[in-house]
């Protein structure tokens, strides 16, 4: 996809400040920190229109951007932020679960996961109860730019049997600094809003 306009919409608390198009919406989970800011400034080549966090975990809110008027990336609250209390996570949680659950208009979740280090407990509970839930997920690995070439495999590999993939489970290595797996994230993204 050639991306000629892409703006942030709202940074949306609840439920009736979601956008009222109804066009299709590709949402972005994982941990804070993991590179989803930055995943969404390279799929549209922008510097910083998503703003990349140096407090990771303050952004409690989901972030709608508007990609060629014809789809939304939704940058979901990273998880696993030690410091947020835990009336803060309860109440995360119900905003996500919320979102993923009820959402039609949502088409696909991409479920990102540093490359470098093995998935999370929060990782694989979120994998898991999107599949149980059977909504469509990707997982992405990010940061594949600072694992050795020849450890993309075996990292991979890990992150593939943490999650119980199956090979016909998508799954993208990606780096936003090398522009890895852009493409390819490019034609999930496409197949998946015209279904
Ligand atoms: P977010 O909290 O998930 O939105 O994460 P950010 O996009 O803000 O990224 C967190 C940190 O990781 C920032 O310092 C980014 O520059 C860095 N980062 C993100 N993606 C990559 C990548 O693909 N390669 C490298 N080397 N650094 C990355």
């Amino acid at each position: 996809m050639k991306v000629t306009d892409a703006q942030f919409v709202i940074s949306a608390v609840r439920p009736d400040q979601y956008p009222q198009d109804a066009l299709p919406e590709i949402a972005l989970a994982g941990r804070s920190n993991v590179g989803k800011s930055s995943l969404i400034n390279r799929m549209i080549n922008r510097k910083n229109l998503a703003r990349t966090s140096s407090t990771p975990g303050k952004t409690q809110h989901l972030n709608y951007y508007l990609i060629n008027d014809q789809l939304y990336f939704v940058d979901l609250p990273g998880y696993g932020f030690a410091k947020v209390s835990k009336s803060q996570r309860e109440a995360w949680g119900r905003m996500i679960e919320n979102y993923l659950l009820n959402r039609e208009t949502l088409k696909l979740v991409l479920l990102m996961i540093d490359l470098r280090h093995p998935p999370s407990k929060d990782d694989e509970l979120m994998y898991d109860w999107l599949k149980h839930y059977e909504i469509p997920v990707c997982v992405v690995a990010t940061k594949a730019d600072k694992v050795p070439k020849s450890k993309w495999a075996k990292h991979s590999k890990i992150i593939r049997e943490a999650l119980a993939l199956n090979s016909s489970d998508p799954f993208i290595l990606f780096s936003s600094e090398i522009g890895m797996g852009k493409d390819e994230l490019w034609s999930m993204i496409s197949a998946a809003i015209q279904s």
